[in-house]
């Protein structure tokens, strides 16, 4: 199978004053083409540092990150940021919408960073990707206007929009209720399997975990264990 993206013998440490804080040591993982995989663990386990290094926001202090056997390491910041405006898709624990801007506006955005479609592709693809997510009706709103669920809707396609190689979720759900959870994490599934979009969630839900094809657990910035099912 193809990877999209790995890590090899991945250690990641963060300088505080004269401290090196490890947050992953020795962490070697392969996500392939078309996978919806959960990396699950404790707070402080190394989640979001994982899903940093995977979406390019970071480099690891020792080991290597390939982006389809792309060295991250060897980008410069303006490689890394082209890496992620073409090739990654984000979902934040807190949505990060844009305020000002409407569910339309949210979603284009990306399209305009791109700078491949004019007006017409963008609203065409914008708007086909608002009713995928099931609330097109609420182009117009802002997101103070919409609920979690529904902002989270938005980021969905926002991240989805420019049909990215694969995407990442840090804790999608941590902020909504445990019914509109469940409703994400069905939507997010379906665009896995209607799209084939590869997936990286986090969460230490378990609830959320039983939603996963793969479950990677860490602990303490390592892999304890790794289970396809
Ligand atoms: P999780 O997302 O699973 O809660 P994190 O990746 O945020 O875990 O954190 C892993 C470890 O790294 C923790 O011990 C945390 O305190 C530490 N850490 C995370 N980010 C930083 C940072 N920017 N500076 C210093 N330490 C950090
Ligand atoms: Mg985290």
């Amino acid at each position: 199978m193809l990877s999209v993206v790995k890590m090899e013998n991945v250690v990641k440490n963060y300088r505080v004053g004269k401290v090196e804080v490890p947050a992953i040591r020795g962490l070697t993982l392969s996500i392939e083409k078309g996978e919806f995989a959960a990396i699950a663990g404790p707070s402080g386990s190394g989640k979001t540092t994982m899903l940093n290094l995977f979406g390019c926001l970071d480099k690891p202090t020792k080991g290597r990150v390939l982006i389809e056997e792309h060295d991250i390491i060897k980008m410069k910041p303006d490689e890394l940021a082209d890496v992620r405006n073409e090739h990654i898709g984000f979902i934040f624990q807190s949505f990060n919408l844009i305020p000002v801007l409407s569910a339309f506006e949210n979603v284009e955005f990306p399209l305009i960073l791109l700078k491949k479609d004019g007006p017409r592709a963008r609203k065409q693809k914008v708007m086909a990707m608002l009713e995928s997510v099931g609330i097109a009706e609420l182009a117009g709103r802002r997101p103070s206007e919409m609920s979690g669920g529904q902002q989270q809707r938005v980021a969905i396609a926002r991240a989805l929009v420019k049909s990215p190689d694969y995407v990442l979720a840090d804790e999608p759900t941590a902020n909504i209720d445990t019914k509109t959870g469940h409703e994400i994490l069905d939507l997010m599934q379906a665009m896995n399997k209607n799209l084939g979009t590869t997936f990286i969630f986090s969460t230490h839900d378990p609830k959320v975990m039983e939603h996963a094809r793969r479950l990677i657990h860490i602990r303490d910035g390592q892999i304890e264990s790794d289970e396809k099912r």
